[in-house]
């Protein structure tokens, strides 16, 4: 692992004494976690647990889970990837020995779960006793012309509460089984994709079930938090409502800056670019955020949040989280905290130290 040694090293030491806002990673694997730990990183701010179901061992139980026709058939499947998932998380928790750890729920557009071509449908029918026919029907059932505006994040958890459930207790399983050694983590559970308190309230009442059973089968009980994404516009505005189901906010800039412009996180490419050579964005809005427009939901929902729950923990997980010009806007925000990727963390330190100076801060 690299470290930040010699005088790389006293810089960002000093930065650190200057710097308000804690520096949190995104991270989903143990190699990402010691990465980041190894850059200074205070905490895990997103790990996108949809990583760990793309692993090729466990992609047949998760498309068994995703084509099931009931509850019973999700569940099946949903049994396998459990003690995977404990497992994921366990390696997490002790990697960060007690740093704050951001666990999100499954947010995937369904579509890149379902099989694809003849083959990946036989094997899967094999899998399951089921008919390659069958499975296509299902797969054909589920279809969405715009995924990335469908049945994904806290969606997927309404729809099939199953699993988030699984999710839950995995979560829960490892932090208490971690606990006994040291550092005990304090799981913070991320519900995605919210635009409604009644979705939060919903889904926060069946994390506190799982924590209340698993706390009562181990004899262990934890700290604990439960709070959302805000990447809706719509989440933004009803921020105060929302918060009253929230212990945190995490803005999901990514997913925030498509829904504000109605421009596609995946497909912006040339247009933007044009964009950029014509002046009509300073710079490409899903790198440096968009703080005339998407910076003032930003400001709104991080106002009707405090309002709402003074002691709110706030901050962005977005890619805007490493990057310097977004950073200094999370300073004078007041955000408690941004996450950026591994690598982005040391520069997240930096710009976060010069954004205290300029305002001020600290
Ligand atoms: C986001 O939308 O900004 C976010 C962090 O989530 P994801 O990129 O996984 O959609
Ligand atoms: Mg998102």
């Amino acid at each position: 692992e690299p470290e930040l040694a010699g005088d790389f090293g006293t810089i960002m030491e000093w930065a650190d004494t200057h710097r308000r806002m804690k520096v949190r990673t995104n991270a989903e694997t143990e190699a990402d976690c010691r990465m980041a730990l190894s850059f200074g990183t205070e905490g895990i701010g997103l790990c996108r647990t949809e990583h760990m179901f793309f692993d090729a061992d466990r992609i047949s139980a998760v498309r068994q889970m995703i084509l099931a026709e009931s509850e019973e058939g999700r569940r099946k499947a949903l049994a396998l990837l459990l003690p995977e998932q404990r497992a994921d998380f366990e390696a997490i928790f002790r990697a960060m020995a007690g740093h704050p750890c951001t666990i999100r729920l499954l947010d995937p557009p369904l579509h890149e779960f379902l099989p694809t071509g003849d083959e990946e449908f036989a094997e899967l029918a094999q899998a399951t006793g089921r008919s390659a026919e069958q499975l296509k029907r299902r797969a054909a059932e589920l279809h969405e012309f715009n995924p990335m505006l469908g049945h994904r994040g806290c969606r997927l958890g309404i729809t099939f509460p199953e699993i988030y459930e699984m999710q839950a207790r995995a979560i829960f399983e490892a932090a208490c089984a971690v606990a006994g050694n040291g550092d005990a983590p304090v799981p913070e559970v991320m519900i995605p994709l919210v635009a409604t308190r009644r979705e939060l309230e919903i889904l926060r009442a069946l994390v506190d079930d799982v924590a209340k059973a698993v706390f009562s089968e181990t004899g262990v009980a934890l700290e604990y938090l439960v709070g959302t994404m805000i990447e809706l516009p719509r989440a933004a505005l009803m921020a105060g409502e929302i918060a009253q189901e929230a212990e945190f906010f995490s803005f999901g800039t990514n997913d925030l800056t498509q829904t504000t412009l109605g421009v596609s996180r995946d497909d912006a490419g040339r247009f933007l670019t044009t964009y950029v050579e014509r002046g009509i964005f300073p710079r490409d809005p899903f790198v440096s955020l968009d703080i005339e427009g998407v910076g003032q939901l930003v400001e709104l929902a991080t106002q009707r949040g405090r309002k709402s729950r003074p002691q709110i923990k706030l901050g962005i997980c977005g890619e805007h989280g490493g990057d310097p010009a977004s950073i200094a806007f999370c300073e004078a925000t007041g955000l408690d905290y941004v996450s950026a990727s591994p690598y982005r963390v040391p520069i997240a330190r930096l710009a976060a130290a010069q954004a205290s100076l300029r305002d001020g801060a600290k």
